[in-house]
C-alpha cells in the first residue's frame, strides 16, 4: 500500500514542519546545561541499500528508504551538533524482511554467519552507521537463537532485552540496559537505555523459544528496571519494541501479556524521559504523555524500513547530581523526523560495508527456477480464486499428504490454507525467478499439518470471511471497499495476511450475510457435503498454527505434521524440479464470493452434469486501470456479480448455483440443529 504510506509520510512532513519551527528557536541549552541528540530508527526489516529486491530496482524517489540513507542523515546531524552529543539507537526488527536478510538468516549464507566466516550484514550496516544501542524486536527470533547469538556477537552495539528471561538461569537472556557515557562541552552526561520487546514472541516463534525463554509483561519489567537505570543516569531512554496501543491504564492487564503497550509503559512507569516505540509500523514522530507522577514523557515512533530516523533534541539542565531533561518554556524536547526521500545520497560507508552481500542477494533473487505457461497475477486473490494462490496451496497440500504416508493419518482428507500476502506479486509468462516466488511468499514461514473436524473447519472459514465488509443483498461487490473489514479487535481493518483461502474443499462466501453465517455449500471436490464430525488434516503455516491472527481451533489442534520445511523453499523446489509452472497442474476453481445466495426454485432446472471437460484456466485478469495496482474497477455484471475477470465457462456458473442451493439447505439444516 505505497499510496497510503505516502499519504502518511506527507502528513508527517507537515507535522515535522510545524515542529521544526519551535525546535529551530532553541539554539542553546539552559544556562550550565548541554544539548543531547538522540537518533532513533525502528523496524528496519533488512532495508539497508535503497533497493527493492522484489522489483530489482531502487524504490521510487518519494519512497526512498534504507539504513544507507539514514546513515547520511545521522552524519549530517553529527556534523551540526558535534559527534559526542549524538547517541544513535535502533528499536528492533532488523534481521527479517528482505531477501538480503533471508540469505544470511535462513538461506545459503546462514552457515557462514553461524561459523563466523562472515559478519551478519545487518551488524555490518549498524556498525557502519555507528549505532550505540539496539533492542531485540520480535523478528530477531525468527531464525533461531543460534543465529541471533551470532548476530549479537557481530554487532558492536549492545543488544538489549530486559524482559526476556532465560529459563535455565532465571536471569535476563539479553543485556537489560546500557549506560552510554558522553562528554559534551567538557561535561559528562550519562544516558541510561533500557530495552524491552513485545511478549508476542512466545506465540509467533513458539517453536523456537518455548522451554528456552520466557517473555515478561513489558510494563512490569519496566517497573522493575527503570529505577535501577535512573539511579545511574541523567537521561532515561526506553527502547520498547511495541506499538503505542489503545488500552487504558486503568484496564491494563499484565497477565494477558498485551502486544502494543508503549503508551502504557510511558504513562505507568515513572522516571522515563524518552520512549522509542515501534513494531506497529506507524509513523508517529512525536507524542507527549503525562505519567503517573505528573511528569511529561516524549514518545517517538520513526517510520519502518528505514524510511525515517527521529532526531530527538533534549536540552539538559544542571541539577545537583548531574543533569535532567528540561521541559521549561523554549527548552522542551522536540522531534525532527528525517525522511529517506529528503536525503540526497546514501552513505558510502554503509554501502561499502554491505556491498558484497547486497550483490549476493541480487544474484540470488534473480536465479531462474522455471518457465510459466502464462502470467499469473495475485492482484485479485483476496476476492476471487486465483491460480497463484492455488500454486501455494497445492504444494503445501502435496507436501503434507506425502509426509503423512505410513502414519495413522495417511487416509485423511488433506486441505490447505494460504493468504494473499501481496497484491502486486505475479509470475510473468516465461521465465520465473526466485524473486517472483519470494514476492509471492514474502514470509519465512514453515509448514505444519493440524487435525481439524468438519465443524472446526466451518468455524475457521467463517472467521476468515470476517475479512469482507457486509453488503446489501444483491449489491455489486466492490473490491476497493469490500475487503479489510473493521472488527473490534482490528480497528484498522483485518489485514490481507489474515484472510485465509482454504483449498481441498469447495465453498461460497455470501458477503451479504453477517459474520458467522457466510459460508455456504461447504463440500468435497466431488460435491459431498462436509459433515461436522469428519476429520481433516489442514496444511497450515507456522504463524497461523501458533496462534497468529487468532483463528479458532488451529492453535489447540493436534499437530500431525511438522518437518520445519520452509514454505517459500518448497515452492522454489517444486517449480525448479518441474521446470514448468502450468496452472493445469494446480488450479481448481473451488471458492467464490456472492452477495445473493438466493436461488429461485421456480426457474427451470439446470443441467447438473455438463458434458464439457474440466474448466480451462480463466484468462488472467488484468487490472482495469493498468498501473493502478490492486484498484480493480467493479465488474459491469448484473446484480450480485463480481468483477468479470475473463471468460468463465457457463457450466461453472451453473455449478455454482447448484452449490448455493445445496449450501442453502445445509445452512437451513444447521440453523435448526443449532438454534
Ligand atoms: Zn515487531
Amino acid at each position: 500500500m505505497p499510496a497510503r504510506r505516502r499519504a502518511a509520510a506527507t502528513a508527517a512532513l507537515a507535522i515535522a514542519a510545524l515542529l521544526a519551527a519551535p525546535a529551530a528557536a532553541v539554539a542553546a541549552p539552559p544556562p550550565g546545561g548541554v544539548t543531547l541528540t538522540l537518533m532513533a530508527t525502528t523496524d528496519v526489516h533488512g532495508h539497508v541499500a535503497d533497493w527493492d529486491y522484489f522489483r530489482d530496482a531502487p524504490y521510487p524517489a518519494e519512497d526512498a528508504l534504507g539504513l544507507a540513507r539514514i546513515g547520511t542523515a545521522i552524519d549530517e546531524v553529527r556534523a551540526e551538533q558535534g559527534e559526542e552529543s549524538v547517541v544513535v539507537v535502533d528499536n528492533g526488527d532488523a534481521l527479517q524482511g528482505t531477501p538480503f536478510t533471508y540469505l544470511y538468516g535462513y538461506g545459503d549464507e546462514r552457515d557462514a554467519v553461524l561459523s563466523d566466516a562472515i559478519e551478519h550484514p545487518m551488524a555490518q550496516a549498524f556498525d557502519a552507521i555507528g549505532t550505540d544501542v539496539q533492542v531485540v524486536g520480535n523478528h530477531e527470533y525468527n531464525y533461531g537463537l543460534d543465529l541471533l547469538e551470532a548476530y549479537e556477537g557481530d554487532l558492536d552495539a549492545p543488544l538489549l532485552g530486559a524482559n526476556v528471561i532465560d529459563v535455565d538461569t532465571g536471569q535476563p537472556y539479553h543485556q537489560p540496559y546500557e549506560i552510554v557515557e558522553r562528554v559534551i562541552d567538557g561535561q559528562t552526561v550519562r544516558v541510561g537505555v533500557l530495552g524491552l520487546v513485545t511478549p508476542g514472541v512466545r506465540v509467533w516463534d513458539r517453536q523456537l523459544v518455548e522451554g528456552e525463554l520466557v517473555f515478561q509483561d513489558m510494563v512490569t519489567a519496566a517497573q522493575q528496571w527503570v529505577p535501577e537505570v535512573a539511579q545511574q543516569s541523567d537521561v532515561v531512554v526506553v527502547l520498547a519494541h511495541t506499538g503505542q496501543g489503545t488500552v487504558a491504564d486503568a484496564s491494563y492487564d499484565a497477565q494477558a501479556l498485551p502486544e502494543d503497550v508503549a503508551g502504557n509503559i510511558a504513562r505507568m512507569v515513572p522516571g522515563i524521559d524518552v520512549l522509542v516505540a515501534g513494531h506497529s509500523h506507524r509513523d508517529e514522530p512525536q507524542t507527549v504523555v503525562t505519567n503517573v507522577d505528573g511528569e511529561p514523557v516524549l514518545i517517538t515512533q520513526p517510520a519502518y524500513w528505514g524510511t525515517s530516523v527521529s532526531e530527538v533534541t533534549l536540552e539538559l539542565a544542571p541539577v545537583a547530581d548531574g543533569f535532567e531533561v528540561s521541559w521549561a518554556d523554549g527548552f522542551a524536547p522536540a522531534v525532527t523526523p528525517h525522511y529517506g526521500s529528503d536525503v540526497a545520497v546514501e552513505s558510502q560507508t554503509v554501502l561499502d560495508a554491505i556491498g558484497d552481500e547486497h550483490q549476493a542477494a541480487i544474484d540470488y533473487v534473480n536465479t531462474p527456477v522455471a518457465q510459466s505457461t502464462q502470467a499469473l497475477p495475485a492482484a485479485t486473490s483476496r476476492y476471487e480464486d486465483t491460480a497463484i494462490i492455488d500454486f501455494i496451496n497445492q504444494i503445501q497440500l502435496e507436501t503434507v499428504d506425502a509426509g503423512l504416508e505410513g502414519t495413522e493419518w495417511a487416509d485423511a482428507t488433506v486441505i490447505s490454507q494460504a493468504s494473499p500476502f501481496s497484491r502486486t506479486a505475479q509470475f510473468p509468462e516465461g521465465q520465473v525467478t526466485i524473486r517472483d516466488i519470494a514476492g509471492l511468499y514474502i514470509y519465512e514461514n514453515t509448514l505444519t499439518g493440524v487435525e481439524l473436524t468438519g465443524a472446526q473447519l466451518r468455524d475457521y472459514l467463517e472467521f476468515s470471511a470476517r475479512y469482507f465488509v457486509q453488503t446489501e443483498v444483491g449489491a455489486t461487490f466492490d473490491p476497493a471497499t469490500g475487503t479489510n473489514a473493521v472488527t473490534p479487535d482490528r480497528p484498522e481493518g483485518v489485514p490481507d495476511y489474515n484472510y485465509d483461502i482454504v483449498a481441498g474443499v469447495e465453498y461460497v462466501i455470501d458477503v451479504s450475510q453477517p459474520v458467522g453465517s457466510r459460508i455456504l455449500g461447504l463440500s468435497h471436490a466431488d460435491g459431498t457435503p462436509v459433515t461436522d464430525d469428519e476429520t481433516f488434516v489442514m496444511a497450515v503455516n507456522n504463524y497461523r498454527q501458533s496462534g497468529g491472527g487468532a483463528y479458532p481451533h488451529v492453535a489447540a489442534a493436534p499437530v500431525v505434521y511438522d518437518e520445519r520445511l520452509e514454505i517459500r523453499q518448497l515452492l522454489i523446489d517444486w517449480a525448479s524440479e518441474r521446470g514448468t509452472i502450468d496452472p493445469a497442474d494446480f488450479f481448481v476453481q473451488s471458492w467464490s464470493l456472492t452477495t445473493d445466495a438466493r436461488v429461485d426454485p421456480s426457474q427451470p432446472p439446470v443441467d447438473p452434469t455438463p458434458s464439457e471437460p474440466a474448466p480451462s484456466v480463466p484468462a488472467p485478469s488484468t487490472p482495469a486501470a493498468p498501473g493502478a495496482g490492486d484498484d480493480v474497477a467493479p465488474g459491469a455484471g448484473g446484480q450480485g456479480s463480481l468483477p468479470q475477470t475473463g471468460a468463465e465457462p457457463t457450466w461453472a456458473l451453473l455449478a455454482a448455483a447448484l452449490a448455493l442451493l445445496v449450501g442453502g439447505l445445509l445452512v437451513a439444516r444447521r440453523r435448526t440443529t443449532v438454534g
